[in-house]
């Protein structure tokens, strides 16, 4: 397969981080949309030329429209970036339902606007969902319902935009070994180790642990190359089995 460019959000840590490594690795040029300033210029600095790092923030669709009308020409979009919070329906502050709303579902959806007119015939969407879209825990309403909508949207445009060439799909990942992670067992773990916490939420899954980014990135690689050139609308399940039981 021929160099391609992908802009990945989210990519200066975690699963977005993994998936700029994996594009990169097989010489794609990736660019890699971050808030996180000091984490972008961390990730160029290490990954090379191949990688141009933007500080943006994806609730902002009119700074994902500037940067997408700067950007070349565009052969793939990962939409990683989100956030993890907690609440139930009636104890979520108005606050979080927003922030939840705005980066996971509209974060998406705007960058989905901002870079699916530039892509090409062949051209392909990965969004990372989650196995919360079918199997919640406690207290992650917003967030459940979020990801949930993400599987709606990666359907809607899986349908608007086969005629033209373009493939969408999901991830759903069970949990994965990133900051976000490790951020929620540090915040829940009480007296135990953050990796105590980490192992214990992997015995969950019937394969006894947690993921890895690249494992997940690795999903997301195969369904933006042309090896899942009949795949649209789906959503691949990255759980170690959690959702099989
Ligand atoms: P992470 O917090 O480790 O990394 C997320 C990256 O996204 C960070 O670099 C962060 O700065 C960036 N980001 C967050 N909000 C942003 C915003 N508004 N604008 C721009 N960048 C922003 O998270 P992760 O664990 O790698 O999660 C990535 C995606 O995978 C998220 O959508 C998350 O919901 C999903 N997910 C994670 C897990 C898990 O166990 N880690 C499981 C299922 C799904």
């Amino acid at each position: 397969m021929s160099s391609r460019t992908v802009v990945v959000t989210g990519g200066a840590a975690g699963i977005g981080r993994g998936a700029v490594e994996r594009f990169v690795a097989a010489g794609d040029r990736v660019v890699a949309l971050d808030r996180d300033a000091a984490a972008l210029d961390a990730l160029a600095a290490e990954l090379g030329e191949l990688v141009t790092g933007r500080v943006v923030d994806v609730a902002d669709r009119a700074a994902l429209a500037a940067i997408a009308t700067e950007t070349g020409p565009v052969d793939a979009l990962v939409c990683a970036a989100g956030v993890q919070r907690y609440g139930t329906v009636v104890d979520t502050p108005d606050a979080v339902y927003d922030e939840v709303m705005a980066v996971n579902v509209g974060g998406v959806f705007f960058a989905c606007q901002a870079f699916v007119p530039k892509l090409p015939r062949g051209g392909s969407v990965v969004v990372v969902a989650s196995v919360q879209a079918y199997a919640a825990q406690k207290s992650v309403a917003a967030y459940s319902m979020g990801k949930g909508a993400l599987l709606s949207l990666v359907r809607a445009m899986a349908v608007d935009h086969a005629e033209e060439g373009i493939r969408v799909n999901a991830v759903c990942p069970g949990s994965v070994d990133t900051p976000m992670l490790r951020t929620s067992a540090a915040q829940f773990g009480g007296d135990r180790s953050t990796d105590d916490v980490v192992a214990e939420w992997g015995r969950s899954h019937p394969l006894g642990r947690v993921a890895t980014p690249g494992e997940v990135a690795e999903v997301i690689y195969f369904l933006s190359s042309p090896a899942a050139s009949f795949m649209t609308g789906a959503d691949v399940k990255v759980d170690g089995g959690l959702t099989a039981g």
